[in-house]
């Protein structure tokens, strides 16, 4: 199987980057193992939220400036501050074409309301949930918060309780209050099914919609806004939509705990499209290993495809981090599996030194969470000091920074993926 491009891993970062491929007429597969980090995310984007010292972001321009200085490692820093934020802007025009529904800009965070009740800066949000700029108040004061009966990873008081307490909301009321839909009894009866994808599954196709809209009305009772967990509409914002225009009334929804239809819906959309374009996705199969000859990686093997190699001229990785198996650990060693590139990461990390990978504090930022892949500023893959010409990485995957501590994790996807794309392509 020849390609002009092989992507392995099927997360934002990979889908990014090849559709990006694949509309310049790049012949691209996808090697994906699994579910990604996108199916348990906010939906939010994040491209800088904060520093290593915790100090927030709220303009990117000055806050990117300030993190060449703390991190050179950081992919924004060897990918430059002009690169970094034509690239993100990139991305928003993306999305747009392809009708992800984002909101925010490349100027200056917003805020955005946590499934607790918190307030959190952001880069991109999907214009269903609700969201603030430079801490404006929030514009409806009668609040519905709805739960549904049972469903525990949803809880209106405890949202309502926390939200008093921000600055934006101390104008509002809150009525926090249950929607009872007797359908969903029998996903009740198996507390495990009980979650927001189940109940989307079901509020979309097997409940009568009028139904739906009466209980919602009648709980909201003379609230002008609505906020409801993210359980409505599996596939893309559509069913809410009609919702929200059936109600008459201005509906908000929350990212609920894992997984996440709005990251989900994210998901489903980049996939769709990758697959439009002639893309070939080779779900449920791993890179296994690589053969390398002086151009640099010639082929790779998957665990489907043992006997027959892919063969490519360029090789993306797009694996992510631990959590989906892109970086991995034996007692005393950190590594990535398929190519055995060099892991670096910062401060006192060492991929040899276990001690060097957690701090004591367990709140503490872990060094192992900025462990992955060593890059050049054209996103080229080092191993064993060299980087090799035609293997890039992309997203989660690389290492020298912390994407939980500095709340930048979409942002490095999109922009390296964006970067390794117009790499590929002017090549
Ligand atoms: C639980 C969680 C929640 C998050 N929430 C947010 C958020 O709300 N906002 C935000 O901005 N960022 C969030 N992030 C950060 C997130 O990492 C990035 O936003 C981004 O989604 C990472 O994308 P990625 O494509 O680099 O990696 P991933 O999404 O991890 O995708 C990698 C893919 O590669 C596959 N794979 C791995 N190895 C192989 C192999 N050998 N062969 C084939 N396939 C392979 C995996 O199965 C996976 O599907 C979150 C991260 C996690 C883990």
């Amino acid at each position: 199987m020849n390609f002009d491009v092989a992507i392995i891993g099927g997360g934002l970062a990979g889908l990014t980057c090849a559709i990006h491929l694949q509309q310049q007429g790049k012949q691209c597969v996808i090697i994906n193992n699994g579910q990604a980090a996108i199916d348990f995310s906010s939906g939010s984007m994040d491209l800088l939220s904060r520093l290593t010292s915790g100090q927030k972001i709220e303009h990117f321009a000055e806050g990117l400036e300030a993190l060449t200085q703390e991190l050179p490692d950081h992919p924004y820093s060897l990918l430059g501050v002009e690169k970094t934020l034509k690239k993100a802007t990139q991305f928003q025009h993306f999305a747009e074409s392809l009708a992800l529904g984002l909101c925010g800009s490349t100027t200056q965070n917003h805020q955005r309301v946590t499934p607790l009740g918190g307030i959190t800066s952001t880069w991109l949000s999907p214009n269903s949930v609700p969201t603030m700029s430079d801490n404006q108040p929030f514009p409806h004061n009668k609040i519905a918060v709805l739960g549904i009966e049972g469903y525990l990873d949803f809880q209106p008081q405890m949202l309502a309780e926390n939200l008093k307490l921000q600055p934006q909301f101390a104008h509002c009321e809150f009525s926090p209050a249950y929607i009872h839909i007797p359908e969903l009894d029998q996903l009740r009866a198996n507390g495990r099914e009980f979650r927001s994808v189940h109940i989307a599954q079901l509020l979309e196709h097997k409940l009568a919609f009028h139904d739906l809209v009466q209980e919602i009305k009648q709980s909201a009772k003379n609230a002008n806004a609505i906020f409801l967990p993210a359980c409505f509409g599996l596939d893309n914002q559509q069913f809410f939509e009609r919702l929200k225009q059936a109600v008459g009334i201005a509906i908000f929804e929350l990212p609920t705990l894992p997984p996440s239809l709005l990251g989900i819906r994210q998901h489903k959309q980049l996939s769709q499209r990758f697959e439009q374009l002639g893309g070939m996705m080779l779900n449920g199969d791993r890179a296994l290993k690589a053969e390398f000859n002086e151009q640099g990686v010639s082929k790779i093997y998957t665990q489907l495809h043992q006997e027959n190699a892919i063969t490519a001229s360029h090789f993306v990785l797009a694996s992510g981090g631990f959590f989906s198996n892109g970086l991995m650990s034996d007692f005393d060693h950190i590594f990535e599996p398929v190519f055995d590139a060099d892991i670096i990461g910062y401060k006192k990390f060492e991929k040899n030194d276990r001690l060097s990978w957690t701090e004591n504090r367990f709140s503490s930022p872990q060094p192992y969470q900025s462990a992955g892949v060593a890059i050049n500023s054209q996103c080229q893959v080092r191993k064993a000091g060299q980087f090799v010409p035609n293997l890039y990485a992309v997203g989660n995957v690389i290492g020298g920074y912390n994407a939980l501590q500095l709340g930048c994790g979409s942002g490095v996807s999109v922009v390296t993926a964006l970067v390794v794309a117009e790499q590929i392509c002017g090549r």
